[in-house]
């Protein structure tokens, strides 16, 4: 068992537990914008109706074993619940390859887990529920205090400035912004500071452009202007996570000296 370093052997382990949140997640993304309790019923076929066996709900491996069909009917589920547990199981891992064995990359786990949930709700239902962003900020506050690279100043800042920039918008333009995209900015304020919400609305902006763009080109006007704003933000906010510090040195190098 040598080839199993520490390091390999925590990459496998915070794989696996992404994999498990991104099951539960899939649950989440289901049920909390039909108002839904996330803890019951357990997990039920959609189509039969019947309860999933523990032994056939295991993230990721039980849909390849089965074919990604129900073990009772044999309905064939979307492929979509299987890229939700991959998805949140190597940002898990990256969490963890970025921030080492720290309570720090449990944060960031947690917030990249709550940006995964946004994510697929936005594309589904074009919405982002208050139940995920409105505890976000007050969670993001306490880690910025006592944990994350942040300063409280520094997460109030980027909360007011980020979400009122937002506020902004969406009062001068007419449709242009949704209250969920206020908050999800406010919230990732809130956890990451001013530099990386900078980064966030920047490349959300220009993504969402880009993606837009090609939206128009093959869907035509009507169908892209229903793409949701919250996806590019969580991609935005996720390359502020993982590369901060790389981008503003690059824009630095490109721009100051
Ligand atoms: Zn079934």
């Amino acid at each position: 068992m040598e080839f199993l370093t520490p390091f390999l052997f925590y990459s496998i382990y915070f794989f696996g537990v992404g994999a498990c949140v991104g099951s539960f997640l899939n649950v989440v993304i289901y049920r909390v914008p039909k108002g839904e309790s996330i803890v019951r019923p357990g997990s039920r076929c959609g189509s039969c109706g019947k309860p999933v066996k523990p032994w056939n709900n295991i993230p990721i491996v039980s849909y390849i074993l089965l074919g990604g069909r129900c073990a009772k009917c044999g309905k064939k589920y979307s492929a979509r619940y299987m890229a939700v547990e991959f998805i949140t199981a190597v940002l898990f891992t990256a969490c963890f390859v970025k921030f080492g064995l720290t309570v720090d990359a449990v944060i960031y786990m947690a917030l990249t887990a709550s940006l995964v949930a946004v994510t697929f709700i936005d594309l589904d239902h074009m919405i982002i529920p208050d139940s995920i962003t409105l505890p976000g900020i007050p969670l993001g506050f306490l880690s910025s205090w006592f944990f994350l690279p942040t300063t409280p100043q520094d997460a109030f800042l980027a909360f007011l400035i980020g979400g009122g920039f937002f506020y902004l918008i969406a009062v001068l333009v007419p449709h242009g912004m949704g209250g969920g995209d206020i908050k999800l900015v406010a919230m990732l304020g809130a956890f990451l500071g001013l530099k990386a919400v900078f980064i966030t609305i920047f490349l959300g902006s220009v993504i969402g452009s880009i993606g837009g763009g090609i939206g128009i080109a093959f869907a035509g006007k009507g169908r892209a202007s229903k793409i949701p704003f919250g996806p590019y933000l969580v991609a935005g906010a996720l390359i502020a996570v993982f590369w901060e510090r790389e981008l503003i040195n690059l824009y630095l190098d490109i721009f100051v000296f």
